[in-house]
């Protein structure tokens, strides 16, 4: 990075995960360690438990994982799953939670939209009324295309159905964009911490509805490292079952005050401001992947019409102190994605978007 073009003082990451992390909140993993059996402990996790409920808006228990978010995606399904799963796929990350309950001998079904569409109430509908089903897989952001699926919409679908749950992945949506845990009555919800929460990778929360928790005590299938029945009694007590990374959750204790600091509400204001900045800026010059009115609020997939060399443009905008990120999956080479969720600010978008121009002799 070269000092004389930037006003960053580090590569800022705008792409989907990891995300910036605010320097107090990094300075957070440098404190001495305490043990994670001990009443410092219980103080520490139960001072989150309240702020995360406020996070996911919800008054079930949000649990914490020392794992990555796909850990308890397989979790999820291993816990909640009895009989049979339907998969909504749209995307890669959609996509994977089919590949999980394969790989773990989960009886399930997909039903599929194009890469680039959202999962759609109607379909859904249709299927679920054959009776086969008792869990459904939903990944609300689908960070692979950039599009946003009507969450509350589908869940109000399943929520007809009183034996299925609902298991949704908000991963690079939660803290970013509106997901409503109580009111819109989903079952399962996690999210990782590295993408709009603004902490480094390494945890995943997730909530536990009391449904979810029952139909976990009756699955035979739930394993051993993520039962979720034995972290449901663990947190009661305000502890873990196995050794949690105790640095991050020191980091989380101050990201949950910048989260509920700033206010939910004008954070998906700002989501929402710097998607539409970072949209127009793109329709201007490129073309939006999503199906329109899908659009996600905390990342930008664009259409690469120009065929401009992505490797070459992050290579020129890291000189200056940012990076972007090429597609993912089967549409890699066609698409790049700007992330702008978490810790990233408006006036950050911009200047990364006139580098853009400025690089590729745009605007
Ligand atoms: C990043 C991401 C994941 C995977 O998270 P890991 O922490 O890498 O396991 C899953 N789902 C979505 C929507 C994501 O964006």
């Amino acid at each position: 990075m070269d000092p004389t073009v930037s006003p960053f003082d580090h590569v800022r990451l705008f792409i989907p995960g990891p995300t910036e992390v605010a320097p107090e909140v990094r300075t957070a993993l440098a404190r001495p360690l305490i043990g994670h059996r001990g009443e410092d402990f219980k103080t520490l996790f139960g001072r989150l438990t309240p702020r995360l409920q406020a996070v996911f808006r919800t008054r079930s228990p949000v649990l914490t994982a020392t794992a990555s978010a796909t850990a308890i995606m397989e979790a999820a399904v291993r816990n909640a799953v009895r009989k049979r799963c339907l998969c909504l796929v749209n995307g890669a990350f959609a996509e994977r939670w089919y590949q999980i309950c394969l790989a773990n001998d989960i009886p399930a079904d997909r039903l599929d939209w194009e890469w680039g569409q959202s999962v759609k109430p109607g379909p859904l509908e249709d299927r679920l009324k054959l009776g086969l089903y008792d869990a459904v897989t939903l990944v609300h952001n689908e960070t692979s295309t950039g599009v946003a699926s009507p969450l509350e919409e589908i869940a109000g679908v399943v929520a007809c159905f009183p034996e299925i749950l609902l298991l949704v992945d908000t991963v690079s949506s939660l803290g970013g964009a509106r997901v409503e845990v109580d009111d819109w009555r989903i079952d399962v919800c996690l999210a990782g911490s590295q993408k709009a929460l603004g902490l480094p990778p390494g945890l995943t929360f997730f909530s536990l509805s009391d449904r979810a928790l029952e139909r976990a005590k009756t699955c035979s299938r739930r394993g051993y490292a993520f039962d979720f029945v034995q972290y449901h009694d663990f947190w009661q007590r305000s502890l873990v079952p196995t050794t949690p990374a105790v640095s991050l959750l020191y980091a989380t204790d101050l990201a949950l005050d910048r989260i509920l600091g700033e206010g939910l509400e004008a954070r998906f204001a700002r989501h929402r401001e710097m998607a539409e900045t970072c949209r127009r800026w793109a329709q201007d010059r490129f073309e939006l992947f999503p199906e329109t009115g899908y659009e996600s609020d905390t990342l930008t997939a664009v259409r690469n019409r120009r065929g401009v060399d992505v490797v070459g443009l992050n290579r020129e905008l890291k000189r200056r102190g940012a990076v972007i990120s090429p597609g993912y999956g089967k549409i890699q080479s066609e698409t790049f994605r700007i992330a702008h969720m978490g810790e990233i600010q408006p006036a950050e978008l911009r200047q990364l978007l006139g580098w853009i121009d400025e690089i590729l002799k745009l605007g």
